[in-house]
């Protein structure tokens, strides 16, 4: 869990741009932005991916979705956005703690796959 990215920008020892965080929560600035706007959104636990969501932590992704439409609100995304998480290797997950990512600030492309 040392050696997770995210958890290292969380506690602080990564710099990063945050945009949200709270008690379970935790937001900041894609570095690789893919969208106008492009926000990470996480549990500040870590849970490696989606595949580990179980009745134990499931309340942490019901956290992650009320800081989504907070941050959404606050980034001005009044016509919309898309969450999007990658799991596992076929689904091109690259850093493995669990994460959704808020794409928004124009038209996004139809394509999903
Ligand atoms: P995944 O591919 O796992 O769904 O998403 C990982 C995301 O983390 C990518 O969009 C990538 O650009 C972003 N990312 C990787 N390393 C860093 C970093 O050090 N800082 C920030 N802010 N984003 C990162
Ligand atoms: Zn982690």
């Amino acid at each position: 869990m040392n050696d997770c990215l995210f958890c290292k920008i969380i506690a602080g020892e990564i710099p990063s741009t945050k945009v949200y965080e709270d008690e379970y929560v935790f937001a900041f600035r894609d570095i690789n932005p893919q969208a106008p706007v492009h926000v990470l959104v996480l549990p500040k636990e870590h849970i490696c991916c989606a595949d580990k969501i179980d009745e134990t932590n499931s309340m942490l992704v019901a956290k992650c979705f009320e800081a989504v439409a907070k941050i959404a609100k606050a980034e001005g995304l009044t016509n919309g956005y898309r969450v999007v998480n990658n799991c596992g290797a076929d689904g091109g997950q690259t850093v493995k703690h669990l994460h959704f990512h808020i794409l928004g600030g124009k038209k996004l492309d139809e394509t999903m796959a």
